[in-house]
């Protein structure tokens, strides 16, 4: 039986995005702050794949949990609302002291107004309270951008591997069994990174980024691997350590264990251009997607991601489904509090004009005025995120000749077929879904889909990096900059 101090602090952020980021937003979406005294009740589905008490329990410890709080992606935490958690994370840890262990969620690609790197800043602060002896383990998001303070500060770092994000529970207890090791004895690992210089988003459900993950899992079979982490990094975030690296938690032989990290590093960057998601503009997608004749097709408004940072509101592929002029077509979720009062307002059945999206910056397009019927509306709907129920919030189904479209007053994006089913939509019966969603979306979606368009119409998530005026990444960074790439000497091809 040991005692660990657990804390979950989760913010993706992106200095793109139309959205500030206070403790409001924190609330909205999971804050647990019990020093504070504020927050909710410790549900399971607020723990968003890592669930502390349940991990800590079952391995027979005793596990005080300290801070849980997590933002929907948006802007930089304001400066005061930032100290206030960290203060709370600290304030729950000195309180819990003696630990044997500190066990630690973090997102990785957290920024705040004045601190670039969140996650060093606060590993930093927690080795500082515990001394050197107490292991510290972080587990983290693949869109982590990680710091050498961060390493520095922790003694295991594991990411998880796969996009969309269903290993997060798996590679947290992973962390956790590392901690046990070095509390009962065994040597401390030493953590290996190896920067690959380039910006992305890679999806583990397609090759070759499947063999590399599958690859990276099979290396763990060997004694002295203990963890090896491929991420991908967050460019929109905009700070020095932006860009993917390969993590290896090893014992033993340490040449061996850099070897291997550098074994794996220049495999990754050898695939970017099969990884990389191609450029399809919205009417490009939705074409393609309408000359598809059997079954559904998927279209995902990658650029208009809110898991990115982005509002959720463009109406780019919108614009392109009403074009199209055809039938059992199908958006969501587009975020717009103001249609979703008026559809609930006039009520199921009521037909009225409605002014759609396009409200919260120039790379969301321009509004839709459209004569629809409202179809349904709800505020008690739920979808799966990550392994946990996330409430969808008030949100209205409306109909415009052949596309039915969901409208919802809480922004976040779709990881559930069930934002389309609890408004009624036969996900099944529709010719084309359009899903605000990166990837998320892919762990619902895969079994029905018989095909998935990434498309990339404008957005705040510009998956242009050429266009993005970046001034805090590292460079060169491929595909800013041209491979080969060299850096210190090395040379990437
Ligand atoms: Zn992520």
């Amino acid at each position: 039986m040991m005692k660990a101090y657990c804390a979950t602090l989760i913010h993706e952020t992106s200095r793109w995005s139309p959205i500030p980021t206070s403790l409001e937003d924190y609330r909205r979406n999971f804050l647990y702050a019990p020093v504070a005294g504020e927050g909710l009740h410790l549900r399971d589905e607020t723990f968003v794949g890592v669930n502390w008490n349940d991990i800590f329990v079952r391995r027979g410890h005793d596990a005080a949990i300290g801070l849980i709080a997590g933002a929907e992606p948006g802007r930089p935490t304001s400066a005061a609302d930032y100290a206030f958690l960290k203060d709370e994370l600290l304030a729950g840890l000195r309180a819990a002291m003696p630990v044997d262990m500190v066990a630690l969620f973090l997102h990785g690609a957290q920024v705040a107004e004045g601190v670039d790197d969140c996650n060093g800043d606060i590993a930093a602060a927690v080795r500082e309270i515990v001394g050197p002896r107490v292991p510290v383990g972080v587990v983290f998001d693949l869109h982590g951008n990680i710091s050498d303070r961060l390493i520095e500060s922790v003694d295991v770092l594991v990411s998880c591997l796969e996009y969309p994000h269903t290993d997060f529970g798996d590679r947290a207890e992973q962390m956790v069994s590392l901690l046990e090791d070095i509390c009962s004895g065994h040597p401390a690992p030493f953590i290996i990174r190896r920067r690959v210089p380039m910006l992305g988003t890679y999806f583990t459900t397609r090759s070759p980024m499947r063999e590399l993950v599958d690859w990276a899992r099979a290396l763990e079979q060997q004694p002295d691997i203990k963890a090896v982490s491929i991420t991908h990094g967050f460019a929109w975030s905009d700070v020095k350590d932006c860009g993917a690296n390969v993590i290896v938690c090893a014992t033993g032989d340490r040449h061996a264990a850099e070897q291997l990290a550098d074994t794996v590093a220049e495999r990754y960057f050898r695939a970017r251009d099969l990884i990389r998601t191609p450029r399809i503009s919205a009417h490009e997608a939705v074409a393609e997607a309408l000359a598809h004749k059997d079954g559904l097709v998927v279209i995902a408004d990658t650029a208009d991601n809110p898991g990115g940072g982005a509002p959720g509101d463009s109406t780019h592929l919108l614009r392109e489904l009403l074009a199209s002029g055809a039938d059992r077509l199908a958006i969501g979720m587009i975020w717009d509090p103001i249609a979703v009062e008026f559809a609930c307002k006039a009520g199921v059945g009521a037909e009225l004009d409605l002014r759609i999206g396009g409200k919260t910056g120039a790379t969301s397009g321009a509004p839709v005025d459209l004569k629809v019927r409202v179809l349904s509306y709800r505020d008690d709907a739920q979808q799966m995120a990550q392994g946990a129920f996330s409430a969808i919030g008030p949100a209205a189904l409306v109909e415009a000749g052949g596309v039915r479209i969901v409208l919802c007053a809480r922004r976040q994006q779709v990881f559930d077929k069930a934002c389309f089913e609890e408004f009624g939509v036969d996900v099944t019966a529709c010719r084309v879904i359009v899903v605000k969603s990166h990837q998320h979306f892919m762990e619902s979606f895969a079994p029905v889909a018989s095909k998935v368009i990434y498309a990339t119409p404008p957005g705040a998530v510009n998956m242009n990096y050429r266009e993005v005026a970046f001034s805090r990444i590292p460079r060169p960074i491929y595909p800013v900059d041209d491979a080969p790439i060299e850096i210190a000497g090395r040379r990437w091809s």
